[in-house]
């Protein structure tokens, strides 16, 4: 019996002892090592033209004896010598992936595990034996090499009919590891992690007492093939299968890369949120392919957060297959891959909005409000990627628009305007709101907490500001109108500051944007009502307090009503203050701090 080499020894004793709830990986490791050896010969073929050896031949057999408990992988590949047996089933990892001076904590070395391509050791976390016997292709000897693990291992002489190796693993003996030992759970194991490996993958199954092979993998991935001969039905299906969402998405994005970088994608564009889409445990990333062999489930470092909701894969042979995911996170590759992609379903979303609006307004629906958390969490930065992609409610078309068309439409105003509430229809009922419609004038109906927020941080668009129609400087009316509001608020002076006097408010004033209704509410500064209700309803946060100012309609009988309190009556003024600040508060969906008061007061005036 001969010791691993230490470093093999640190790997093997890993594998044994492996808590790790992946061990189905082995397979995985074992057949793409098995299609590599097939390649080599393959390539052999290719560029010596002595050697004859028939590419439909070739493929990777399992087989399953329950009663000796053993599960074998057979391959027709190149095979190993006796040295070759030594020196690469002997010593783990001369690629050097493996670094375990610095890592000797046995929790760390669990997480080696996940991230890594483990290689044939991982045969140990399910195997109590693994033989290996094996015949390189051109020899007539073939030898076998044996394992229980840590002890070591044994190299003997042996014969085997055809070149290549078989690998047989005698499975644990505990419960967990059976179902190693269960056609199905072989069967589902390869179509998950290894349906594309360009070897037929056969499998031993006996159906009415015949045994068969059975070719279990799909052998070339849809993604590989090309396009042209892909139906859309193709596509639908492979999302179905793949993704298990069983309603169709709204695009594909297929990508062919040749040249410096070769890689294919296949991403979907999914028609709904997933239950789980808008919570922590979703996880985004695309699947990631080295050459058709899948080394990670979800490579989230493939897409960007805002287009989380993306589902796919990509596969290129220009990244190994062992490759960790800290090395992914810095690979160039997988960057510049990363990159095109982005542009890809950018251009697809921009596409759809033009070509397809129906579906993009789908879309909108069910991840428009990724695409602005998207803008906000980047405090802006992200903007120019995505503000064409946003949509927002038009007052006058009465329906969803794009910044550019609200834009188009709008080119005479000098600012872009908004506002905000709990619904369209009740934002449409804000009285600044109903004026401003009335007038002709378009605006942005947000009844999304976020849009406002969106707003803040994009600051302008196409070099126009955004502007609450219910901030106290929206500046519409004419210079008449101006002036004539100017005066009269000059000369009730006393009056306004009489009445600001009893309420928690910044300002009161005589305006002339209100057509119909008596009182409105409008805020100053940075803060909006809209702004102060999300920032409050946020657990933990202080409180805020958006600069209200109290707005009376000038051409309201209301209006006169007051001035002639003022002069007979200030008490009743109080009242009647308090009332009308109640009312704007209501129209806005605030609270109100002291209901009881208000009704009271209500009362006293009616039974006047
Ligand atoms: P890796 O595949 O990353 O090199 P492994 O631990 O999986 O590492 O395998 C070690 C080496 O053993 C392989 O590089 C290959 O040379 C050899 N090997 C493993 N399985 C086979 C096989 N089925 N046929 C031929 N050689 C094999």
């Amino acid at each position: 019996m001969k010791e691993f080499k230490a470093e093999s020894k640190r790997l093997m004793e890993l594998m044994i002892n492996s808590i790790y709830t992946n061990k189905e990986i082995f397979l995985r490791e074992v057949i793409s090592n098995a299609s590599d050896a097939i390649d080599k010969l393959h390539y052999l073929s290719l560029t010596d033209k002595k050697i004859k050896v028939k590419k439909d031949d070739f493929a990777i057999i399992i087989k399953i004896d329950k009663d000796k408990r053993t599960l074998t992988i057979s391959d027709n590949g190149i095979g190993m010598t006796k040295e070759e047996l030594e020196n690469n089933l002997g010593t783990i990892a001369k690629s050097g992936s493996f670094d375990f001076k610095n890592n000797n904590k046995k929790k760390e070395n669990i997480d080696i595990i996940g991230q890594f391509g483990v290689g044939f050791y991982s045969a140990f976390m399910v195997a109590s034996n693994v033989l290996v016997i094996s015949r390189a292709f051109d020899y007539d000897d073939a030898y076998s090499w044996e394992s229980k693990g840590i002890e070591g291992y044994s190299i003997k002489s042996t014969t085997k009919d055809t070149y290549g190796t078989d690998i047989i693993l005698t499975i644990k003996d505990e419960e967990e590891y059976n179902k190693y030992l269960e056609e199905y759970e072989i069967r589902s194991l390869i179509k998950k992690y290894s349906d594309y490996i360009t070897y037929p993958i056969k499998m031993e199954v006996t159906k009415d007492k015949e045994t068969k092979l059975e070719t279990i993998n799909s052998l070339v991935p849809l993604w590989k093939r090309n396009k042209k001969d892909i139906s859309l039905e193709e596509y639908n299906t492979f999302y179905s299968d793949k993704f298990f969402d069983y309603e169709l998405p709204l695009s594909h994005i297929h990508t062919q890369a040749e040249g410096m970088l070769e890689y294919s994608s296949l991403i979907y564009i999914p028609s709904h949120a997933s239950y789980d889409y808008y919570t922590k445990e979703y996880e985004k990333g695309l699947q990631l392919y080295s050459n058709g062999v899948l080394i990670m489930e979800k490579c989230s470092d493939l897409l960007p957060d805002y287009f989380s909701f993306v589902k796919g894969v990509v596969d290129s042979s220009d990244l190994a297959l062992n490759i960790s995911r800290e090395m992914l996170q810095q690979n160039r590759v997988l960057k510049t891959i990363a990159n095109n992609i982005e542009k890809h379903i950018k251009n697809e979303l921009l596409d759809m909005q033009k070509e397809r609006r129906e579906d993009y307004l789908k879309f909108w629906e069910a991840f428009g409000l990724q695409i602005k958390a998207g803008i906000y969490n980047s405090f802006g930065a992200d903007k120019d990627k995505l503000e064409d992609l946003l949509m927002f409610y038009s007052s006058k078309e009465d329906k969803l628009v794009t910044l550019q068309e609200y834009f188009e439409h709008n080119k005479d105003e000098k600012d872009l305007y908004y506002a905000c509430g709990s619904s369209i229809s009740q934002i449409k009922m804000l009285p600044q709101v109903e004026t401003l419609i009335a007038k002709e004038k378009d605006i942005l109906l947000c009844p999304n907490y976020l849009d406002e927020f969106v707003f803040k941080v994009m600051g302008k668009y196409q070099e126009k500001d955004f502007k609450n129609v219910c901030s106290d400087n929206i500046d519409i009316d004419t210079e008449e109108e101006k002036e004539e509001l100017k005066n009269l608020n000059e000369k009730s002076k006393d009056l306004l500051s009489l009445m600001q006097e009893q309420l928690d408010v910044k300002e009161v004033r005589f305006t002339s944007k209100l057509t119909n209704h008596p009182v409105c509410l409008s805020t100053r500064g940075q803060i909006s009502v809209e702004m102060e209700k999300a920032m409050n309803a946020m657990p933990n946060s202080e409180e805020v307090n958006a600069e209200k100012v109290l707005e009376i309609n000038s051409h309201h009988p209301i209006a006169q009503k007051l001035q002639d309190l003022y002069q007979n009556d200030q008490e009743e003024l109080k009242k009647y203050s308090k009332v009308l600040y109640a009312q704007a508060r209501l129209i806005e969906g605030l609270p109100l701090d002291n209901p009881t008061e208000i009704t009271d007061l209500i009362c006293d005036i009616l039974v006047k």
